[in-house]
Formats: structure tokens, sequence, C-alpha cells
């Protein structure tokens, strides 16, 4: 039986570096969902779309945006009609188009159904918003992977600090908490924790602890 994964949570939880950690230790791919929506986002702006009006994103998706992914010794590379936007698709910007493209049904359905098939070959751990309670509902386990808000603004300044960007805190935090209301209170499958998921709150651990931790509830179910 393939080892199936679920991690979910808001914005700034560090889902993805903890993702890509456990997965290593685990030595299973890790799918990061949040890609694949921020690929389309880029795309509808590439394309001088309007992120804002479905009917222009889901007819781009539809006739031209293909998302996929691929690995190169293990890391993931999201594709964009082939081209390799892994790294474009990071900045604040791709976020917010992928939190506003990510509202459409067709869109969410066309992502959920290429992230279910992808599961189908393998074990993997998939972070998103939607993993424990629609994509992988029968997850070997399900973890929700979050932090307090000013802890989540405060890592999200310092990834920011690092690149230069000296966005103010009291800024960082309004859009941490606006990307959270928009997620979740979206119309469809809006994040929130499947009954089944274990809480994991990293706002006193490090990033080893957290890591840890997961594995540990990991090998506590593998055990069962
Ligand atoms: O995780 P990341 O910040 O890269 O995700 C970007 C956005 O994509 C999220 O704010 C959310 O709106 C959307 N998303 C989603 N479902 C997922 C993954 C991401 O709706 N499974």
């Amino acid at each position: 039986m393939p080892l199936t994964i679920a991690m979910d949570g808001p914005v700034g939880a560090g889902k993805s570096t903890i993702a890509d950690a456990v997965a290593q230790r685990l030595n299973i791919l890790h799918l990061d969902t949040g890609a694949m929506y921020r690929a389309i986002g880029v795309g509808v702006m590439d394309r001088g779309g309007n992120i804002y009006n479905e009917e222009e994103v889901c007819a781009l998706l539809e006739k031209e945006l293909r998302v996929s992914v691929a690995y190169e010794n293990g890391c993931q590379k999201t594709l964009l009609c082939g081209e390799d936007v892994s790294r474009r698709i990071r900045t604040q910007e791709a976020g917010t188009a992928a939190s506003a493209v990510s509202r459409y049904a067709r869109v969410r359905k066309a992502m959920v159904a290429l992230q279910q098939d992808i599961a189908k070959k393998q074990s993997i751990l998939m972070d998103g918003r939607d993993i424990g309670t629609v994509v992988l509902p029968n997850a070997t386990v399900k973890i929700y992977l979050t932090a307090s808000d000013e802890v989540r603004a405060t890592r999200r300044m310092n990834q920011l600090r690092e690149k230069g960007d000296e966005t103010p805190f009291e800024t960082i935090l309004e859009e941490v908490r606006a990307r959270d209301y928009q997620d979740m209170n979206r119309e469809v499958t809006p994040l929130r924790r499947a009954d089944d998921a274990i809480l994991v709150d990293s706002s006193l651990l490090t990033f080893d602890e957290t890591v840890q931790a997961i594995l540990d509830i990991v090998e506590a179910h593998h055990a069962e």
C-alpha cells in the first residue's frame, strides 16, 4: 500500500519547506499543490487576463494553460505549457493571483483531478488547502499545520528581508490575514481542518522540531 500524507494549513505555516523535509526523510515524493494554482495565476497574468474574472480565467485554462509537474532529483518543477515556472511563481503577486483563481470551481476540479492522478502512482506527501478534505480523503495520515498569525507574518517578513524587501510588519500581517480570510471563506472547498487531521501548531517549535513532530505522527500511524 502506498503511503499518502495530506498536509493542509494556512499561508505562512511553513507547509512547503516542512513538507519537503518530511518527504525527504521518508524518501517519498512531495507535491506542492499551491504551485499549480500559482502557475495558473501567472499564466493568466502573462496573457493580460483578469484574475478576478472567472469566465476569462476558465476560458484561458481550458484553451491554453497546461499545468504539469516534473521531478528532478526528487525536486518538484512546476511547468506551464512546458515552460519551467518554478521560480517565477514564488512572488507575492503570484500568491495573490493563486488565491484569486483557486476560488473558481472549474479551476479546482481540473487541479484536483491532476493531483489525484499523480497520487495514484506512488507514495506521496501533498501539501495544500483541501488535500485532507477533498484530494486525498483516504490519506494514511492527515496533518493540519498552523501557527499564530503573528508568527506566520514574522516568518514571512524574515524571508522578505533576506531578499532585501522592507515591507513593514503590519502590512505583511494584514496580507497574511487577508489571504486566510479569502482561503477560509471562499464558496468552493474553503480551507478547513479535516475532522481526522492531526493539528500541529508550530508557533513555539523550531523547524527541526516541527519536522520531527510530523515524522512521529506518521510513524505512529504507520505502526497501527
Ligand atoms: O501554498 P501556497 O501559498 O503556494 O498557495 C497559494 C494559494 O493557492 C493559496 O492561498 C490558496 O488560495 C491556493 N491553494 C488552494 N488549494 C490548494 C493549494 C493552494 O486553493 N490545494
